[in-house]
């Protein structure tokens, strides 16, 4: 997965300029473009030192470690990380690599367009589809719908969700500036699901992060069990980091940590 911060790796305090505009709308729906904005005032830690797990990477107080599962799915995720993204402990693109071993991750650079990446989308046993908003008019023809995944699945091909991993500006200006990507079928992400991440405001309730983007395609191309494996583990991470930026200990097992360890014991 995506760099690791080092462990003594402090949290955000409101001396620290961070940008918040999301953790990837783009397949969400078809709003506008997001505007990187200044997170709100966040907790200043006292002390500001804050020990993270150098399993999980979040603050140790409540570790996500104990919570990892694995789950099997047809589709593959392909996340094209922009290069800021990948320093941010609120990412939650490396979620989704954590459950399904097959997830693999790119660092998008302009300029220099990843050579294993461009093969892959050129290997027929894939049939990869870029996640993005069917917003704009000059892409019209390429964009496809959740039938398209399920059609892949029927010749056989293994589908892959190329998701844009960034905030809406990042995402767009991956989306426009990666020939490799032009040729590819447009899923829109199409989802009556709010989002619950906790970690950067939204600009709007349905604009989904990394994640939970992931999730929802899952669910809908038919890998219902690791959707639900990657829902609850991302549930886990986002209870777990919201609550150590108050210090807060969280002593009571949430239901989905109950989900998570009673998969565990199904292994
Ligand atoms: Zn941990």
């Amino acid at each position: 997965m995506g760099a690791r911060m080092p462990a003594s790796e402090s949290l955000p305090s409101s001396s620290s300029p961070r940008f918040d505009s999301g953790d990837t709308p783009p397949g969400a729906d078809g709003a506008g473009p997001g505007h990187p904005r200044p997170l709100r005032r966040e907790f200043k830690a006292r002390g500001s030192f804050v020990r993270r797990c150098e399993g999980c990477n979040l603050p140790e107080l409540n570790c996500l470690c104990p919570y990892q599962v694995k789950a099997e799915s047809d589709a593959q995720v392909w996340l094209l990380t922009h290069p800021l993204e990948h320093y941010k402990p609120t990412n939650t693109g490396r979620l989704i690599g954590d459950v399904l071993a097959q997830t693999r991750v790119f660092s998008w650079y302009r300029t220099a367009p990843d050579v294993q990446l461009a093969a892959l989308l050129e290997d027929p046993r894939y049939a990869p589809f870029v996640i993005f908003p069917d917003d704009q008019p000059d892409y019209a023809d390429r964009v496809v719908d959740i039938g398209a995944v399920h059609a892949a699945k029927r010749q056989p091909r293994i589908p892959v969700f190329v998701v844009l991993d960034g905030t809406w500006r990042q995402a767009r200006r991956m989306f426009r500036k990666s020939p490799y990507l032009d040729t590819l079928p447009v899923l829109p992400l199409r989802t009556e699901r709010e989002t619950r991440y906790r970690l950067r405001k939204p600009a709007s309730k349905a604009h989904l992060c990394t994640a939970e983007v992931a999730i929802e395609l899952l669910r809908q191309s038919g890998d219902e069990a690791a959707a639900g494996a990657l829902d609850d583990y991302f549930d886990v991470f986002n209870d777990s980091y919201a609550a150590s930026r108050f210090y807060h200990k969280i002593d009571e097992i949430t239901p989905a940590m109950q989900r998570l360890l009673d998969r565990q014991g199904v292994d």
